[in-house]
């Protein structure tokens, strides 16, 4: 019986999903949480009941709007979106980079993204079956200018995505290397802002300009993970093709309804927000004290550091032993060698993370 599945399994499913790994979030029950660039503040209880009451109208019985109308006006004016640009919802930015990819997944096609980023444009390369390029980033996790234009002129890639600032390293590239990529690129440009809470830069007002240039945010990184909201913002032309590949009712009634009532409370997210940054520095340079640990600059809520002279695994794991979970990318291999990264969380869990990781070293 088991014998006839996997028969059945290896003749039907595509070979590259066989070979892939699923995404894999480990458990972290009981563990300080600082492996997934959460924000690790709730609202305060008032907001709370007002949340709750909010919900109370929400009618479970009726499929959400199709068309999210009120939220994308309401997100439109919260993002400053150019007028005469559109705006798709995804559930999580995710389902967005999918969509994108199902839309110029013809034979052949191709998507181009510098590396090491975050891990998702490559996977829904394969899910979708286009080829795929990373070009490394220098030394300094730089855009490698002459390398990304050789690269698009030999790959002619659909679309190249470019997270901004860049996960796992937690930097900005420099605006005058994006516009030349935007310039060059033959195809699509899609800026990941997911993180552009914690930078104050971004290229949604150069939407319009460029003919190629899509924005992509999450509400993700503002405390709202867990309602998965993503948002692409772009020319008409493009997210009306898109648009067609979204399932109907891909935005859920609750999901809209709190991310509505949320943005009424855009000073509190922003509050949040500040507070992240400036404890992100206190962190930084809490990490850059210690011995046998490189640290880099963030404009993010995440911070990457290099372990030198142990063995990271072995530190990620003491870390794990002592109740703190942050993420191992020391397996990724090449730049991220040796290299660790932690969300910035609340004082007391930056405390009990530099604590721990002072007794694991
Ligand atoms: N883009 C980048 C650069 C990210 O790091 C992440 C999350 N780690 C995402 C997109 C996905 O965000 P969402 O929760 O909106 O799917």
């Amino acid at each position: 019986m088991s014998n006839s599945i996997k028969e059945k399994v290896e003749k039907w499913i595509r070979p590259e999903i066989r070979a892939l790994k699923a995404y894999h979030v480990p458990d972290a029950t009981g563990l300080v949480k600082l492996d997934a660039m959460e924000n690790p503040y709730s609202w305060p209880e008032d907001v709370r009941r007002e949340w709750l009451t909010t919900l109370q109208g929400v009618a479970l019985n009726r499929y959400p709007d199709p068309e999210a109308r009120r939220l994308r006006e309401r997100l439109r004016a919260a993002l400053a979106v150019p007028a005469g640009m559109e705006l798709m919802l995804g559930n999580g930015s995710d389902e967005l980079i999918q969509i994108v990819l199902m839309a110029l997944s013809k034979p052949g096609a191709a998507v181009l993204v510098p590396t090491p980023t975050f891990v998702m444009y490559e996977m829904i390369a394969t899910f979708t079956g286009m080829k795929f390029t990373g070009v490394p980033l220098t030394a300094d996790f730089s855009l490698d200018m002459p390398a990304m234009l050789d690269a698009m002129a030999r790959h002619k890639p659909a679309v190249i995505f470019l997270a901004y600032p860049n996960n796992p390293t937690g930097n900005l590239f420099a605006p005058g290397d994006v516009v030349r990529v935007i310039e060059a690129a033959p195809g699509l440009v899609v800026l990941d802002e997911a993180y552009h809470a914690f930078a104050g830069q971004s290229f949604m007002d150069q939407l319009g300009k460029y003919g190629n240039l899509l924005v992509m945010r999450t509400l993700s990184k503002q405390g709202l993970a867990g309602l998965r909201l993503g948002i692409l913002a772009g020319p008409a032309p493009w997210l009306e093709e898109f648009n067609k590949l979204r399932l109907p009712y891909n935005i859920g009634c609750l999901t809209q309804a709190s991310a509505e009532f949320a943005l009424t409370h855009l000073p509190l997210l922003d509050a949040q927000a500040r507070q992240i940054r400036q404890d992100r520095e206190q962190l930084w340079q809490a990490l850059g004290r210690m011995r046998g640990v490189h640290v880099w600059p963030s404009q993010t809520n995440f911070i990457l550091f290099r372990i030198a002279g142990r063995d990271a695994d072995e530190v990620f794991e003491g870390l794990r032993a002592r109740g703190v979970l942050i993420k191992n990318l020391n397996s990724s291999g090449g730049a991220l060698k040796g290299c660790l990264r932690v969300t910035v969380g609340t004082p007391d869990e930056n405390a009990a993370f530099l604590k721990a990781l002072e007794a694991a070293l």
